[in-house]
């Protein structure tokens, strides 16, 4: 490939005025760890675009990576030439012919910031058309749906060409939008929920609950194996798992079965927002869509939201499965989420849930046993683990 660059268009963070500057540091960073592996490659990053330099590296693997960051609505492979039209007109012709074949159709795409160039846009578009037309045979024009649609920019630093417009992840780019805590279960939906939330600019952060010897290492595995899907998308990902069986078999013992579930939700909840806290996270990020089980009730969820004001983003809510799966199946967790591995709430799920629990319920036989001194022992006993892709992790226990 004869590209030396490629541009990068930034999409939504161009409407974000004076925070502009942030996010196109955040996307800058992004960037970087997407193309770690390409040690040559420089990125220049102004006001409404960013460069790529390739400086020897493979664009296409360079693509490959740029495609799954978040903040990039979209990007061209582009070489940069100086402004002289003889010169101009070498690359397009080096250019076009590279990606020409028989009955290919190609249009020019002429645009012009530098308003003192001696062509205007239609000039661009008439002299390089003409160019080109006569030394590629068999080169036909259709202006309105070009196989090659050849994008001439003139600016005030040079001219650059490019062919190729490649749709980006769009979204803002993670980091922007702050800080929250996924709780990610090893099911369909709750990798999903943070895909998402990252897609949004969120940091994400995941806490699992997992209940030893009743779940297995298998059942862990297979979270860590999530989390590392997620952590392609933001190059690693902190991961706290937390000791939970003490307190099912707590619940077990205080709560008429039918409540259990309801109260397994807010202890979760609870913890999860203790690990928010000493973590630095706003907000909490779940799985749960409206309707799908019995803690997923509005009745439910009114009566586990109750142990914290924090904001709980539920970003399925209003999903359907089919569409979660199909979401699943593109991020690629869908494979994973659907090993059997048992999760700590189906090995203790009630036989019959209630699917409208009453808030004055769960509090009332909740008072009757102080659950503060398990959750502080939960939360001291986390094992927080840092997971980067591919690779193996770094195991770091009690990191706060
Ligand atoms: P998922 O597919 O994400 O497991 P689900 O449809 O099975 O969701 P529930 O089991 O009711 O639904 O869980 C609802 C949400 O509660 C999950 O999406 C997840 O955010 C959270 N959750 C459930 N189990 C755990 C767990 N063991 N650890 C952490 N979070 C959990
Ligand atoms: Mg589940």
């Amino acid at each position: 490939m004869m590209y030396d660059r490629i541009l990068i268009r930034y999409g939504e963070i161009s409407t974000k005025g004076r925070n502009r500057n942030k996010f196109i540091d955040k996307l800058r960073k992004s960037v970087r760890k997407a193309i770690e592996e390409f040690p040559n490659a420089v990125i220049q990053a102004d006001r409404d675009r960013m460069y790529v330099l390739l400086n020897g590296e493979d664009g296409i693997q360079v693509s490959d990576r740029l495609k799954k960051v978040f903040g990039i609505q979209s990007f061209s492979p582009a070489i940069k030439v100086e402004k002289d039209i003889e010169k101009m007109k070498q690359a397009a012709l080096a250019l076009v012919n590279d990606l020409f074949s028989e009955g290919k159709t190609f249009k020019i795409t002429g645009k012009r910031s530098d308003k003192f160039f001696e062509l205007d846009t239609n000039g661009i578009n008439h002299e390089f058309g003409g160019y080109l037309l006569n030394r590629i045979s068999g080169l036909k024009v259709d202006v309105r749906n070009p196989d090659i649609n050849l994008q001439i920019e003139v600016r005030e630093e040079a001219a650059y060409l490019s062919a190729e417009t490649i749709r980006g992840a769009a979204g803002l780019p993670v980091g922007s939008s702050g800080k929250a805590m996924l709780m990610l279960s090893g099911g369909i939906d709750s990798p999903v929920a943070g895909y998402l939330s990252m897609k949004r600019g969120v940091e994400v952060e995941a806490v699992h609950f997992a209940s030893p010897p009743f779940t297995s290492e298998r059942a862990k595995q297979k979270v860590i194996d999530l989390t590392q899907k997620l952590a392609e998308v933001s190059g690693q990902m902190v991961l706290h798992i937390i000791p939970f069986t003490e307190i099912q078999q707590t619940i077990h013992k205080q709560v008429p079965a039918n409540y259990t579930m309801t109260t397994t939700r807010r202890l979760m909840l609870r913890i999860t927002d203790r690990i928010r806290e000493r973590n630095g996270g706003l907000a909490i990020i779940t799985g749960e869509s409206l309707g799908q089980v019995a803690s997923q009730t509005l009745e439910s969820m009114y009566a586990i939201n109750e142990v914290t004001s924090t904001p709980i983003l539920r970003p399925l809510i209003t999903m359907d499965k089919t569409d979660i799966m199909d979401i699943a199946a593109k991020i690629d967790t869908l494979e994973i989420s659907n090993l059997p591995y048992e999760d700590c709430c189906t090995v203790f799920v009630p036989s019959s849930p209630k699917t409208k629990p009453k808030l004055e319920k769960v509090q009332h036989f909740e008072s009757y046993f102080d659950f503060e001194p398990l959750i502080e022992k939960a939360v001291n006993d986390t094992e927080t683990i840092i997971v980067k892709p591919g690779m193996g992790q770094q195991l770091e226990e009690d990191l706060f």
